[in-house]
C-alpha cells in the first residue's frame, strides 16, 4: 500500500479527487464533471482532459479517476487511507468517523436532512469501498465542527416538536473550513486554539460565517440546510419566511420556490447575468446597475452578519476571510469593512490590495480595533489529515485536543 491519502468530494454532478502525502501536502488533483451527461469528462490538474464513459455516474468516474492516477504514476496499488467529504452528519457526528456499517447507516439516516448531498456522498463511499475493500476509509462531516453550538444558537423558534420529531434545528456547514481557519489563525497569532476567538467568513459559491469562541464553533449562519444566511452565488440566504406564502399565492409551487431560492437567487438573481463575483465586479465597474446592486447587497448583508456574530464572543482575535471571494476580492473586503466602522474594523488599503501577501495575511490597518486576516482555505488537506489520523490510530490525541 502507498503512503498516500485519497480525498473524495462528491457533488451532485461532479467528483473532485485529490491525493496528499502523509504530511498533508497536496500531490495531484482531478475533477470529473458533467456526470450523467453525454460529455462527462475528467479534468486532471495540469494534464489533458479524459473522456469518461457515456453518461458516467459517480462510481464510473471515480473508477476512471483512480485508474488515471495509477496509469500516470501518482498512485500505486492502493492509498493508505481514503477521506470522504460528507455534507450532513446530523447530531450523530461531532467529529470525523472511520467508516463501518453503523457509520454508513447513520449517514443514510441523515439523508432526509440533506437529500441533494448525502446520497451522492454515499455513492462515492460505496464506489471506493468496492475498489479498495481493505483500505481504511473516513467520513469527514461539514456539520461536525458546529456540534458545539449552544442550544440557544441552534434551536429555531418554531413548534418544539419540529425538532423532537424531525430534527429541525440549525446544523451549520463548511465546518471543515471554519475549523481550519480557527487553527490557522491561532497559529499565525501565536496562541493555542483553545484561547483563540475569531469570526470566520467563508465566501465561495456557497458562503457562510461562523463565530469561534476559544476554538469552538458557537454560532454560524447556515442552518437546517445550506440555504440560510449570507447572500451566495445562486442562493438567496435569509429571506422573509412570509415569501413562501406570497409566492404560493402567485401560483409558484414549493418545488419551484426551492429551485428559485437555491439556483436562481443570490448574486445571479440580483445581477440577472452572473453568479460569479469576478464577472460581477467587472460589469459593476463598467457601470451595470444590477451588478452594483448585487455587490452592495452582498457586502451589506455580510457586514450585518459579522456584527451579529460578535454577540456570541467575549473577545475577538481576528476577522478572517477565506474562499474564492474572501481570498481574492479586495473590493468585497474593503466595502464590508466600511459598514463596520462603528465596532472599529479598519482595512489597510495597500495590504488589502495584495491580499495581505507581505504581512502574513493581515489586511487590517494599524488603528483597526480588530485584526483582519486573509487565509486560504485547505478543506481537502484537513480531510486528508483527519483520514490519516483515524486510519493510523493517531486520531485520539489530536481530536480530543481540537474538540
Ligand atoms: P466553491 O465554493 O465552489 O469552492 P470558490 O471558493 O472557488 O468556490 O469561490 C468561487 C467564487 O470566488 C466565485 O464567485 C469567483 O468569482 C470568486 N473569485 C475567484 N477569484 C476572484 C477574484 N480575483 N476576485 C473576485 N472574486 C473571485
Amino acid at each position: 500500500m502507498d503512503d498516500q491519502i485519497l480525498v473524495v468530494n462528491c457533488g451532485s454532478s461532479s467528483v473532485k479527487i485529490a491525493l496528499f502525502n502523509r504530511s498533508g501536502e497536496p500531490l495531484v488533483s482531478a475533477l470529473a464533471e458533467k456526470l450523467g451527461q453525454q460529455d462527462a469528462r475528467l479534468l486532471p490538474e495540469g494534464a489533458e482532459a479524459v473522456d469518461l464513459p457515456h453518461k458516467a455516474d459517480h462510481r464510473q468516474s471515480l473508477a476512471a479517476a483512480i485508474e488515471w492516477l495509477q496509469d500516470n504514476g501518482h498512485l500505486g496499488n492502493a492509498p493508505l487511507a481514503i477521506g470522504h467529504r460528507v455534507v450532513h452528519g446530523g447530531e450523530a457526528f461531532h467529529q470525523a468517523a472511520l467508516l463501518d456499517d453503523d457509520v454508513i447507516r447513520a449517514i443514510e439516516d441523515c439523508a432526509s436532512l440533506a437529500p441533494l448531498h448525502n446520497p451522492v456522498n454515499l455513492a462515492g463511499i460505496e464506489a471506493t469501498l468496492e475498489l479498495f475493500p481493505t483500505v481504511p476509509q473516513v467520513a469527514v462531516f461539514d456539520t461536525a465542527f458546529h456540534q458545539t453550538l449552544p442550544r440557544h444558537a441552534w434551536l429555531y423558534p418554531v413548534p418544539k416538536r419540529f425538532y423532537t420529531d424531525w430534527g429541525v434545528r440549525r446544523y451549520g456547514f463548511h465546518g471543515t473550513s471554519h475549523h481550519y481557519m480557527a487553527e490557522e489563525a491561532a497559529r499565525r497569532l501565536g496562541k493555542p486554539l483553545s484561547e483563540t476567538s475569531i469570526i470566520s467568513a467563508h465566501l465561495g459559491n456557497g458562503c457562510s460565517i461562523t463565530a469561534v469562541r476559544d476554538g469552538r464553533s458557537v454560532d454560524t449562519s447556515m442552518g437546517l440546510t445550506p440555504l440560510e444566511g449570507l447572500v451566495m452565488g445562486t442562493r438567496s440566504g435569509d429571506v422573509d419566511p412570509g415569501l413562501f406564502d406570497f409566492l404560493a399565492s402567485k401560483g409558484i409551487s414549493p418545488e419551484q420556490t426551492h429551485r428559485i431560492l437555491n439556483r436562481e437567487s443570490g448574486l445571479l438573481g440580483l445581477s440577472g447575468t452572473t453568479s460569479d463575483m469576478r464577472n460581477l465586479l467587472t460589469s459593476a465597474r463598467d457601470g451595470d446597475k444590477d451588478s452594483e446592486d448585487a455587490f452592495e447587497v452582498f457586502c451589506f448583508r455580510l457586514a450585518r452578519y459579522i456584527g451579529a456574530m460578535m454577540v456570541s464572543l467575549d473577545r475577538l482575535d481576528a476577522l478572517v476571510f477565506t474562499g474564492g471571494i474572501g481570498e481574492n476580492s479586495a473590493e468585497v473586503r474593503a466595502r464590508t469593512a466600511e459598514h463596520l466602522s462603528l465596532p472599529g474594523f479598519r482595512i489597510d488599503p495597500s495590504s488589502n490590495n495584495d491580499h495581505g501577501g507581505t504581512r502574513n495575511g493581515t489586511v487590517s490597518a494599524a488603528d483597526s480595533r480588530f485584526k483582519i486576516l486573509v487565509i486560504p482555505t485547505r478543506e481537502e488537506a484537513m480531510i486528508a489529515r483527519e483520514a490519516v489520523a483515524l486510519a493510523t490510530g493517531e486520531a485520539t490525541a489530536n481530536q480530543s485536543k481540537n474538540q
